[in-house]
């Protein structure tokens, strides 16, 4: 029996060692290193980069690969790489920014709904003034109640 919490369930991108992974280090069997920063490195030791290049034994070819461009993101270099971040990174942004997009666009829709909903609302319909005034007259417009009010009251011809 062990009470030791195992660490290995966290997934990798979620562990304290995450910073660790993301720097380029030199390690036991590779002792290239360039030290750079890839947030979307994934394992520890020596990036993408430095990687092909301690594996090139050529010393020329080692010199010409140590010349490629790098992905900013990942640490990987490519012969041909036209920008500074590869194309899965790129896609990896475009991703995690449209889900991004979506609930933006998602919580403006559901707030311009709610100012419609407040719009719709009909007025209240005491806000006119005129709606107050009662159509019926406070006396009943008959000839005797006329006369009565005329007369001072009591039956008429009396
Ligand atoms: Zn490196
Ligand atoms: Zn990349």
């Amino acid at each position: 029996m062990s009470d030791e919490p195992s660490r290995s369930i966290l997934p990798s991108n979620l562990s304290a060692s995450d910073t660790s992974i993301s720097i380029c280090t030199p390690t036991a069997e590779i002792d290239e290193s360039c030290g750079g920063h890839f947030p979307f490195k994934t394992s520890s030791g020596p990036c993408a980069h430095c990687r092909t290049i301690h594996a090139e034994s050529d010393p020329l070819k080692k010199e010409l690969k140590s010349a490629w461009r790098q992905c900013k993101s990942c640490g990987v270099a490519w012969s041909r790489l036209s920008d500074d971040i590869c194309g899965t990174c790129k896609q990896t942004v475009n991703e995690s920014r449209g889900l991004i997009d979506e609930a933006v666009s998602e919580s403006r829709l559901q707030r311009s709904q709610a100012v419609h909903a407040r719009l719709k609302k009909p007025a209240p319909a005491t806000s006119n003034p005129l709606v107050n005034v009662s159509v019926q007259p406070s006396i009943p417009l008959t000839t005797d109640s006329l006369n009565n009010i005329r007369t001072g009251g009591g039956p008429p011809g009396s």
